[in-house]
């Protein structure tokens, strides 16, 4: 078998390297579709309301964003950055939720000009700024962030007493029920609901039916004590997806239909009209649609005994190896028959010995020039790339039916200049 061979949606890696050079970031147009479908499929019910927000921070282009709305999904975004990216597609402002702990007066002030959907409030201090900011004019929903006390990581998931996140008020704070108080009856600002996020890459669908229960009583208390009633309940991401073949996430198809019922059930034992319900996946959309696509210029052992491969990228567009202890599956395409292989750490370009794309990994001996894939690197990729070493961002590519498109151009060194006084 050779290079030619292996595809991404139809289109040979090869050809892709030809057009684009490496490192090359891919992203399979239509593996984010049949994503964005599937959560459209399953996060229905016959009596709840529901909505698909895209957390874009895992990736957002201007053509990522209108995707997006194509596919009729919402979006979350956390900066004034991702705002402007956003309003550049022509998304619509009414199906953005604005997050983030620590919203300059700028980015608020944007968010009121733009009139985005949803302006999802940190803390007390910020309901004043945005106070102190919103003209008579104009008026804006917002959501407050609280934490559930849950917990939850890969496999397990915690109720915990230690409300130190830098997230949101914790739902045993008194300050929430002030807030309510505070916004009631305010001319222009809104109260809808709450936000939670209890974590990423989570396994467990249990830490996400505890969650709804916790704030699903949240609801009540703060009802009974305010005569408020949330009208949304956003309970944030963190689906988990398959980086390597441990990973195991939740069956979203078989899973979203018990959640739902679950919260339709629980909100009538407390009696309380149930909120519309929010979700807001990130990498779990577009994880899995991605490859880096690397060219090999050697291997390289050491006289300690340990084999590197050195390709052409490093952690300035792979950061959560080295950030997270993240865990990543490869292929050579070029020597997918060859049974011999061995332990490698793939390691990139960059000055630092903590640069490692992929940490012990089985693979045959790659040459000279081979092509090395990474796999399941559409989220935290591109997002989190950056000029380290004044290394150049590579292209972002859509494929899909045997085409591909650029929607991102591959950076030059004047660009790495552009903002330098010369
Ligand atoms: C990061 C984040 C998400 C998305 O998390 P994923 O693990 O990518 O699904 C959603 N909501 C909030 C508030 C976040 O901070």
């Amino acid at each position: 078998m050779n290079q030619h061979a292996f595809e991404i949606a139809g289109v040979s890696v090869e050809s892709l390297r030809e057009k684009y050079q490496t490192p090359l970031y891919v992203m399979d147009q239509s593996n984010i579709e049949a994503k964005c479908a599937l959560f459209k499929q399953a996060f229905k019910h016959q009596t709840l309301n529901t909505e698909i927000i895209y957390a874009s921070k895992a990736f957002l282009t201007v053509a990522m964003a209108r995707l997006i709305d194509e596919q009729g999904l919402s979006l979350d975004v956390v900066s004034g950055g991702e705002l402007y990216t956003a309003m550049k597609a022509k998304f619509p402002a009414s199906k953005i939720y604005f997050h983030g702990n620590n919203k300059s007066d700028d980015e608020i002030i944007q968010a009121l000009h733009y009139k985005v959907g949803h302006l999802v409030l940190d803390n007390p201090d910020e309901f004043k700024r945005l106070s102190r900011l919103i003209k008579p004019n104009e008026s804006i929903n917002v959501l407050i962030r609280i934490n559930p006390g849950i917990e939850a990581h890969t496999h397990e998931y915690i109720k915990t007493t230690n409300h130190n996140s830098k997230f949101g008020m914790s739902i045993f704070s008194p300050e929430v029920i002030e807030l309510i108080h505070q916004m009631k009856g305010h001319p222009n600002i809104h109260f809808n609901g709450f936000h939670s996020h209890i974590g990423s890459q989570i396994f467990e669908s249990k830490a996400f039916m505890e969650s709804a229960k916790v704030v699903l009583n949240f609801i009540k208390e703060v009802y009974e004590k305010t005569g408020v009633l949330a009208k949304v309940m956003n309970m944030g991401g963190g689906f988990g997806v398959v980086y390597t073949k441990d990973d195991q996430p939740i069956d979203l198809n078989l899973f979203f239909p018990e959640l739902l019922d679950f919260i339709d059930k629980t909100s009538k034992s407390l009696k309380i009209d149930a909120p519309k319900i929010l979700i807001e996946p990130g990498r779990a959309i577009v994880a899995e649609a991605g490859y880096t696509l690397y060219t090999v210029s050697n291997v390289k052992h050491t006289y300690g005994g340990k084999s590197y491969i050195f390709v052409d990228g490093s952690m300035a567009d792979h950061i959560r190896t080295a950030l997270y202890q993240a865990t990543y599956d490869a292929v050579i395409p070029n020597r997918l028959d060859s049974h011999e292989k061995k332990v490698f750490t793939v390691t990139g370009k960059a000055c630092e010995s903590g640069d490692i794309i992929i940490k012990d990994i089985l693979l045959p001996t790659p040459h000279e020039n081979d092509i090395l894939i990474v796999k399941s690197t559409g989220a935290y990729h591109y997002s989190m790339s950056s000029n380290y070493n004044r290394l150049l961002k590579p292209a972002v590519i859509f494929v899909k039916d045997g085409k591909s498109k650029l929607i991102v151009k591959r950076e030059s060194y004047e660009d790495l200049i552009r903002n330098d006084i010369i």
